[in-house]
Parts: structure tokens; sequence; C-alpha cells
């Protein structure tokens, strides 16, 4: 009998074999349908076969906890976002309960802003692949 791979969704191994399909025991989700997808029916060879395939065929993350990778690039979408903005106030100037973006900055921002980024000088492109760097280093399976 061919081995099972674990959950795609879950990546637990606690999965049952149905014989027209192949079920996950701690989240549910269940693999596609072979006969019909009639339990009570008597499945040949080739149904069991196929629910094993099918399964096993299923896209899978690679061991990785998909809530911890959304995480670890939230995480890193944040930093980044906090880190632009904390450069951004540092760059203002704050009048009464106003804050001012300097004329200088406008000006530079707005062009960045309608430039794509393979326009970009390349010093501006290196401050991007930094950024870039932190998720390829979170997405390393
Ligand atoms: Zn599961």
């Amino acid at each position: 009998m061919d081995d099972l791979k674990p959950c795609p969704h879950c990546n637990s191994k606690d999965v049952k074999d149905y014989y027209v399909c192949i079920k996950c025991i701690k989240c549910g989700l269940s693999g596609p349908h072979t006969n019909n997808g009639c339990y009570d029916s008597h499945a040949d060879f080739i149904d069991h076969k196929n629910a094993i395939k099918l399964w096993n065929n299923l896209t899978r993350n690679h061991g990785v906890d998909d809530k911890d990778l959304r995480d670890k690039i939230g995480a890193l979408t944040h930093e980044q976002w906090s880190g632009w903005m904390k450069y951004l106030f540092s760059k203002c100037h704050k009048i009464g309960d106003k804050i001012i973006i300097p004329d200088w900055a406008i000006k530079r921002w707005n062009r960045q802003i309608d430039t794509p980024y393979f326009e970009l000088t390349e010093e501006e492109k290196e401050s991007d692949r930094i950024e870039a760097d932190k998720f390829i280093e979170a997405l390393k399976l």
C-alpha cells in the first residue's frame, strides 16, 4: 500500500483512510472522493488507489505551518510599515496638532510613487532589496 502524506492543510499525520477518500482527523479536511463519493458502496481497488493518489497529490506547504508563515510575513510587513512611518514622521514638522511634510519630501516621495521599481536609481533599488532579503529569509523552507 502507498504511504499517505500528511494533511496538506495542517500537516497532521493523523489521517484516516475511508477507502474512497482520505480524511484528516485533526482539521477535518477530506481529499477528493472517488467512486462518486459514496462511502457505503464497495469501491474497487482502483478507487482506493486513486483516493490515495489524489490525497498525496494535493498541494502541500512543505511542512511549514501556514499560520506561522503568515505571521512571520505579517510581522515583516508591519516592521516595514512602522519603519517607514517612523522615518516619515522624523522628516516632518509638528505645528500645533498638525504634521507638516516638507516640500522636498513631497517632491521626492511623489517621484518615487510614480516610478516603477526597475526605473528607480540603484541606491533606491538597493534599499528595497534589503527589505526583499528579509522576505526571502522568511520564506526559506
Ligand atoms: Zn489537517
